[in-house]
């Protein structure tokens, strides 16, 4: 198999010492990506959670290379371009009511930085000395010093703990014990907090947990008594994930602040945008220059990056994306009901496009290595699936078939019988 070795590139989240190879991609299409050799590669979670519809999805790869036809790159400060402003006019109207700004940049981390920012200086600009971010228990929201101080802390940021700023933490919602989750925001909420920041529906990255819209609703209802403003990290859920366009559809409220990045392009090139009510784009807007909101990427409002996101608005306003992604959703759930009784497994969830199950780790399976053996294990396969420590989780584009997910779902079911209790 191609397996590039000794190479100068330092991988994201690579112990190269335990992970020395890398598999060269050469090729992707649809769910599948192909190696040099010609190995194969079901994308099982959607290479990292960003390509929705699918790899090179023809409507964006055309727009792109129209693109690159008049507009590269140009400074978004005293310019704009066409492209952006038409992005950002259907992102308001796709957006929930109320979502009527658009602040472009180009990653994921990015737009939370940007939206925890907006959030601070929306209560500086009015006066009021609110500086406390509030957060949940086991959240992800990116690796920038700002967005891991939002985040959990964890393995992954212990060497940099004492340059996070303190966040007040509430408990992750389980099931039964929710009002402890909405005690502890009110609490920090009647404490002064500045905004709430939040994974609608599933926290990712701290292992696919699930939880419910109604839970969701009543964190907004807490935030709105106390004027607290409520960020949605949409980074992950946006864009179908979770069997809606925006997760927080299903709890039927608009956040004051939302980011979204992941699916924006379809997956196909780097963007992001925090999308934000009018109150907080008007506490900046004043004669005062020192009340602007200061903050800009490079490659703000990318072009070829607002054309893509453009055409994936249009894959998903004038073809059958809508009715796919429902069909996915009732694909996932037969295949996540096939483990429900299954007691190799515990805590089998699926939500909208998402199925997660935690492996209950029998001789063989040490719980140090096992994310890096399963993932061998997938990989040896022709899966990429990439478990988040025993949890492992199927997270698919949109156009995957029922027969390509069984491919996932029995090398789950083999890996159970190699590792499981
Ligand atoms: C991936 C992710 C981010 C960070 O996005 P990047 O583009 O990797 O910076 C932030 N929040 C959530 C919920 C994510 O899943």
């Amino acid at each position: 198999m191609s397996v590039v070795a000794n190479s100068p590139v330092w991988r994201p989240f690579t112990q190269h010492a335990l992970q020395p190879g890398a598999f060269k991609i050469a090729h992707a299409e649809g769910a599948w990506l192909t190696a040099d050799d010609g190995t194969r590669f079901l994308d099982a979670i959607s290479s990292w959670w960003v390509i929705t519809h699918g790899h090179r999805r023809p409507e964006i790869m055309k727009a792109i290379r129209r693109q690159t036809e008049t507009l590269d790159q140009i400074i978004f400060a005293g310019f704009t371009h066409e492209p952006a402003e038409a992005l950002a006019r259907r992102l308001v109207e796709v957006a929930q009511p109320g979502l009527d700004y658009v602040f472009y940049s180009d990653s994921g981390s990015t737009s939370v930085e940007v939206a925890i920012k907006m959030a601070l200086g929306y209560w500086r600009n009015r006066g009021e000395a609110r500086m406390r971010v509030v957060a949940l228990e086991h959240s992800y929201h990116g690796d920038t010093v700002g967005t891991m101080s939002a985040g959990a802390r964890s393995v992954f940021n212990a060497p940099y703990e004492p340059l996070l700023f303190d966040v007040a933490r509430v408990p992750f919602p389980e099931k039964g014990r929710e009002q402890e989750t909405l005690d502890a925001l009110e609490r920090f909420c009647r404490d002064g907090a500045a905004a709430f920041i939040v994974e609608p529906l599933v926290l990712g990255a701290g292992g696919m947990l699930i939880y419910g819209a109604q839970t969701l609703a009543e964190m907004k209802r807490v935030c709105e008594k106390f004027g607290v403003l409520f960020i949605a990290d949409e980074v992950m859920t946006g864009f179908g994930r979770t069997g809606t366009l925006f997760a927080c559809e299903q709890a039927g409220f608009t956040p004051d602040i939302a980011c979204y990045s992941k699916g924006l392009t379809g997956g196909s090139v780097p963007l992001a945008v925090t999308m934000c009510k009018r109150e907080i784009f008007e506490a900046h807007y004043a004669p005062d220059r020192a009340r602007a909101f200061f903050h800009s990427s490079s490659y703000t409002a990318n072009p070829i990056g607002c054309a893509a996101a453009l055409a994936n608005l249009d894959v998903w306003e004038k073809t059958d994306a809508t009715e796919r992604v429902a069909n996915l959703c009732a694909l996932q759930a037969k295949r996540a009901a096939r483990f429900e009784n299954d007691a190799r497994f515990s805590n089998v969830r699926s939500l909208g496009a998402i199925v997660a199950m935690d492996l209950r780790l029998g001789q063989s399976g040490y719980l140090a290595t096992i994310s890096l053996d399963l993932m061998r294990f997938f990989n040896a396969r022709g899966l990429l699936l990439r478990p988040l420590g025993q949890t492992i989780y199927v997270l698919p584009p949109y156009c995957v078939t029922g027969e390509e997910l069984d491919l996932a779902y029995d090398a789950i079911e083999a890996a159970a019988r190699q590792f499981g209790a």
